[in-house]
């Protein structure tokens, strides 16, 4: 039997929702991760330090008996954002980073920023601070190809704003361009980048080859297959700029079964095992520490884990629920298309 020993993972980009998805889903995370950084977009989103609060004890509330788990807090910058209460937020412990949206670039994200002039004065802070910006590295502008609207916002929006804040510390989140990954690697400080479980597994055919499929749709969006293998290659390099963000983003079926159906990939509950897949496969199961477990906590400033998982290599393939059923209705887990074999072993 092959084992792997590696420090307790965690999820440096994640979507647990609120109320009954997030009763549902929150185990499938606590269970293997021990730390994750939220996403704001709820409806409402979190956007001051006392909605983090009030959403950090949900959260807490939530969590199944006996699990461990920190959930690391963020705000949705808004152009209303108060500079002073984002100081306060990190000062006080309870907020890890702020959130970047363009308007409309992904779910629940109307409220996010038009017009980057509004937002400095709390961009300034945050460089001043050392409080990291995450940003969802799109733009939204219609004329812009949905399969270009990463790489554009790195020319037009990020690459203007590091020129302008180089203090500002930027975590840019799900890259899914060689783009993506060629720009961090040529940055020689505050920039990083998270990669999703998903966007090493599949690329653009996923969603449209043979019939539509909605469980493979997010944002941004799967690309061509040599951004698939560009993100590979960064993932299982040991590079410290890139680390786990699965971007897992629960929705029930029904919202995304149907005419106009959301974006988001399900993935926490498989995701240690489809990485030791894609590192298995790569020849880089030695990195898969590096990119779970090390290189995230050393970008935010903590210390790695103390515990330890063990992922175990099973003759036979390993079988995961197909849904993960929750008050507000089954969520679809991802589905690799390819037999999983390895299992993080019950301690
Ligand atoms: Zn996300």
């Amino acid at each position: 039997m092959k084992t792997i020993t590696i420090r307790r993972p965690d999820d440096w980009h994640l979507h647990l929702r609120d109320g009954a998805v997030l009763e549902g889903v929150i185990g499938d995370t606590s269970r293997h991760f021990a730390r994750a950084i939220i996403m704001p977009n709820l409806v409402p989103p979190v956007v001051t330090t006392a909605d983090a609060q009030a959403y950090r004890q949900r959260i807490m509330a939530a969590l199944p008996q006996g699990h461990r788990f920190e959930p690391l807090m963020t705000l949705y910058l808004t152009e209303t954002t108060s500079a002073d209460d984002v100081e306060e937020g990190k000062r006080s412990g309870l907020i890890s980073a702020v959130k970047l949206y363009p308007a409309g670039a992904t779910t629940n994200s109307h409220g996010g920023v038009r017009d980057l002039d509004k937002v400095m004065p709390v961009l300034e802070r945050m460089a001043a601070i050392g409080l990291p910006l995450c940003v969802h590295g799109e733009v939204t502008t219609p004329e812009v190809d949905i399969f270009d609207r990463e790489a554009v916002f790195i020319e037009t929006v990020l690459d203007p704003l590091r020129r302008r804040l180089p203090d500002l510390k930027v975590t840019m989140e799900h890259v899914t361009t060689k783009d993506g990954i060629d720009y961090i690697k040529a940055a020689d400080r505050n920039l990083a980048g998270t990669i999703t479980t998903h966007h090493l597994i599949i690329n653009r055919n996923a969603i449209l080859v043979g019939g539509i499929r909605p469980h493979y749709y997010c944002l941004p969006v799967a690309k061509r297959e040599h951004h698939r293998l560009a993100l590979r290659a960064a993932a299982t390099s040991g590079d410290g700029r890139f680390f786990l963000g699965t971007d897992s983003a629960p929705h029930v079926d029904e919202l995304k079964e149907c005419g106009c159906g959301c974006a988001g990939i399900y993935t926490s509950l498989n995701t240690m095992s489809c990485l030791a897949h894609v590192f298995e496969q790569e020849n880089a199961l030695d990195r898969l520490e590096a990119f779970a477990s090390l290189n995230g906590p050393s970008w935010y400033g903590l210390a790695p884990n103390e515990e330890t998982i063990t992922l175990s290599r099973q003759q036979e393939p390993v079988q995961f629920p197909a849904r993960r059923d929750t008050a507000a209705g089954p969520v679809t887990v991802f589905d690799p298309m390819f037999p999983l074999h390895w299992t993080v072993l019950d301690k």
